[in-house]
């Protein structure tokens, strides 16, 4: 590809503490492109994702998004990479006293500078898009997990971001709406949103990843497209971990 990445991360570093929670992370994630980040509970997938948004700062190295490099010093640089990064949690985090419309209108509106009109227009849009039109006017409590991870992520969407980072966002969840998540994320893997995606669902992973990202220890030991990864991988440790799985 001859395009710059969208996301570029060089040398990321990230104590907590005396405790390194990131070694060198060098990553690039391609418009368009998904990537997935797998690797045992505590490897640092969370901290890694969140250093892309910035709801974890890293201590040292370079992060560029959309060819502008993020001064890891200013607060202003992080703000905007808040709104242009979108983040989809494992528990969701709609807020609870909120309508599923106004969730999904509060920042178009403070962020993006949408009118009432414009953000719930937008807002219903999405919510067709992912079956759940007539949730509009319910609380989040009302709603399922699965109707809540989806809400979720077309609330991501409706801030129209550069990209969506997913952590987890299937482990709380039912079987049986675990479904229709990775159904939606599928679309939009279809309909070309960069991704990046924290999951245990290998399936998901073989089918809609362009690469494959094996994560321990803070650090990533291999990477590459799912075939690979999966059907041959290179080190000791993706291998005891894969084998895990099966
Ligand atoms: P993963 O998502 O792969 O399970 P995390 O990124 O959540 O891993 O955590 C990586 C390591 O960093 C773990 O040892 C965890 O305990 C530690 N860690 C994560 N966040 C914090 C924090 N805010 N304070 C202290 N330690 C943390
Ligand atoms: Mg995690």
């Amino acid at each position: 590809m001859s395009a710059e990445p969208l996301i570029s991360l060089r040398g990321l570093e990230k104590r907590f503490g005396a405790f390194q929670a990131l070694h060198g992370i060098d990553l690039d994630v391609e418009a368009g492109s998904v990537v997935v980040l797998i690797g045992p509970s505590g490897s640092g997938k969370s901290t890694l994702i969140r250093c892309i948004n910035g709801l974890v700062r890293p201590d040292a190295g370079s992060l560029s998004v959309a060819g502008r490099s993020v001064d890891l010093g200013d607060e202003g640089a992080w703000q905007r990479l808040r709104t242009e990064i979108g983040m989809v949690f494992q528990d969701y985090a709609l807020f609870p006293h909120l309508t599923v419309l106004r969730n999904m209108t509060l920042a178009p509106m403070r962020r993006l500078g949408l009118s009432r009109a414009e953000a719930e227009a937008q807002a219903r849009a999405l919510l067709a898009r992912v079956g759940l039109a007539h949730k509009a006017e319910d609380f989040p409590g009302a709603l399922s997990g699965g109707q809540q991870q989806r809400v979720a992520i077309v609330r991501a969407l409706a801030m129209r971001p550069k990209a969506i980072l997913f952590d987890e966002p299937t482990s709380a969840l039912d079987p049986e709406t675990i479904v229709d998540v990775l159904d939606v994320m599928r679309g939009l893997a279809r309909d070309g949103t960069t991704m990046v995606v924290v999951t245990h669902e290998m399936g998901f992973a073989r089918e809609v990843a362009d690469r494959v990202v094996f994560m321990a220890e803070g650090a990533i030991v291999e990477e590459g497209p799912p075939d690979a990864l999966f059907g041959a991988p290179l080190h000791a440790r993706t291998q005891a971990f894969l084998s895990l799985l099966r």
